[in-house]
């Protein structure tokens, strides 16, 4: 080693001592907190100093001078909290700063949130990503290219298999997406279009992703009994992963439905021997008993939607093909159930906060009846106010507090229009399953929450309270945090966030947004298989 190198090496230790580092102001000290650094230590109490953007020290008693101090006293210090797996375009798109603040996330202590899930994603990343940043945002976003977005903007709705042309554009989008700093490939195999799409397709575009770098992340072909069913969806990516030479992660893992509750103990069996065998697998989930999805999605069969609302319409009005729509409909009504475990929950309704079954005794109409009412009165409507959005109670405890505790498994909001989980999914995982059932630990819960996401999603320097990382930091009082959404009043604002910083910045101080638009998009350096390189 040279002397040069050798004096740098010194100098860089001695920064990350008390000595050297008392001689450096912070712009703000949290301090006296409970310390939950994101990793598997033990927390402690500690102070955290932050300077610009960044985390400038981490540990017992700064030495550090700074303009603001925070007393934290009794109170969790946390990394921000990162959301695997979301839906927030009403809050970052909307034309209002305050909405962009995105208070159902920041409120929970989030800083951190996935975008561009179940297959949406744009493949415009650069676009994307200048068009958030020119309007300001409260939360980091972490964007991912959508196979349904590049399906459709390449076959439209049809329900076929691309040529080879068609597959080399499909191909190139996601080549693309991923050269402008996607961190992967997101898929949605249950929803039509990408439904029509066979393994081998998702395969060869999914490679696009793994070659630069990318991950898998999906919302399976199959969650209950539908199709190939959970366990052969399961296989399913697990054989995209092998043969597209990727990580996969399963979005909201669960096993949904009367005829696949109780097998959480097959699929974690299944998952655990992939990764046994060097395969990595990992999951997220969010901690509710119902579903966030459609009558539309969770009653009619795939092949009824092909080609879109116009086409659905036109068989309805076909006498025998109604006849055989009707006779999926009533199973796939079984599955989840019954009328009576589907709440519906599109704002602004008649039936808002009503079961279906309640519906269809009010209007007199069998329950298919009443749902395909709604269906299509939705499909006729040219409005964007969509009244099918429906809770599916179909999770059973077991099932989710078994994944839950899954080394492999973190926390996801699916926060959607109309269901709790948007507003209040940190929150209540902390209320029910840390506090009052005790599935898991809160260092468990925080880890989920922070640490382990931003592995998964190769976050650079997020994550952890660590020196040198971004300073995205939640200061949560553990006897407040709580949620106050449930399913018939989904837009409540969680409660018991002191202050969260994102990048450095005060964006929530003492349950009320300050207003700040801190938020970045998060983008991962060109990978080698780009043209820059
Ligand atoms: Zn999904």
């Amino acid at each position: 080693m040279t002397r040069l190198k050798t004096a740098a090496l010194m100098l860089a230790t001695t920064l990350l001592t008390g000595a050297a580092a008392s001689a450096q102001q912070a712009d703000v000290i949290i301090k006296g907190g409970t310390i939950y650094d994101g990793g598997t230590g033990k927390p402690f109490v500690g102070d955290v100093a932050i300077k610009g953007d960044r985390i400038l020290y981490v540990g017992p008693d700064s030495p550090l001078r700074a303009a603001q101090t925070v007393d934290a006293k009794g109170m969790i210090v946390s990394p921000g909290l990162i959301d695997a797996h979301s839906h927030p375009d009403t809050y970052i798109l909307s034309p209002d700063a305050k909405v962009r603040v995105n208070a159902p996330w920041t409120r929970q202590g989030v800083s951190t949130i996935l975008v561009g899930v179940d297959g949406y994603g744009t493949p415009d990343i650069a676009d994307y990503a200048a068009q958030r940043t020119k309007a300001g945002v409260g939360t980091n976003l972490v964007p991912m290219i959508g196979f349904g977005a590049v399906r459709q903007h390449v076959l439209g709705q049809d329900a076929r298999a691309p040529d080879a042309a068609e597959l080399d554009r499909m191909k190139a989008l996601v080549a693309k997406g991923m050269c402008e700093g996607a961190v992967g490939l997101s898929t949605g195999l249950f929803y039509p279009p990408q439904s029509f799409a066979k393994t081998e397709e998702v395969i060869a575009v999914a490679r696009e992703a793994a070659i630069r770098g990318g991950l898998y992340d999906t919302h399976q072909r199959d969650e209950s009994s539908y199709t190939i069913g959970l366990k052969g969806s399961v296989q399913e990516v697990l054989r995209i992963g092998r043969e597209a030479g990727m990580p996969v992660h399963f979005a909201h893992i669960k096993a949904l439905g009367v005829d696949v509750q109780g097998q959480a103990p097959k699929i974690i069996a299944m998952i655990e021997a992939a990764r046994k065998a060097g395969q990595d697998v990992t999951a997220d989930q969010y901690p509710w008993l119902a579903s966030g999805s459609s009558l539309e999605a969770s009653l009619l069969p795939g092949w009824s939607v092909d080609g879109g609302a116009k086409k659905m319409l036109e068989r309805f009005a076909d006498a025998p093909t109604m006849a055989r729509i009707r006779t999926e409909m009533e199973k796939n009504m079984r599955r989840r159930g019954g009328p009576g475990k589907m709440l519906l929950i599109s704002a602004g309704f008649d039936w808002t906060g009503k079961t279906l079954e309640q519906m269809a005794a009010a209007w007199h109409l069998d329950p298919l009846d009443a749902a395909l009412k709604i269906i299509t009165q939705d499909a006729n409507s040219d409005d964007k106010h969509y009244g099918g959005a429906i809770a599916s109670f179909n999770m059973i405890d077991a099932d989710v507090d078994l994944f839950m505790k899954q080394p492999w498994v973190v926390t996801s909001s699916d926060g959607s229009d109309g269901h709790p989980r948007q507003f209040a999914t940190f929150a209540e995982k902390y209320a029910q399953y840390v506090q009052k059932r005790h599935v898991i630990d809160l260092a468990t819960f925080i880890r989920q929450s922070t640490g382990r996401t931003a592995d998964i999603y190769r976050l650079d320097h997020r994550g952890y309270l660590r020196s040198g990382y971004y300073a995205d930091v939640a200061v949560i009082d553990p006897t407040h945090y709580a949620p106050r959404a449930d399913y018939v009043h989904p837009r409540e604002l969680s409660v018991g966030v002191r202050q969260l910083y994102v990048n450095g910045r005060l964006t929530v101080d003492s349950d009320a947004n300050t207003g700040t638009l801190a938020g970045r998009v998060l983008l991962r350096p060109a990978p080698k298989a780009c043209p820059a390189h």
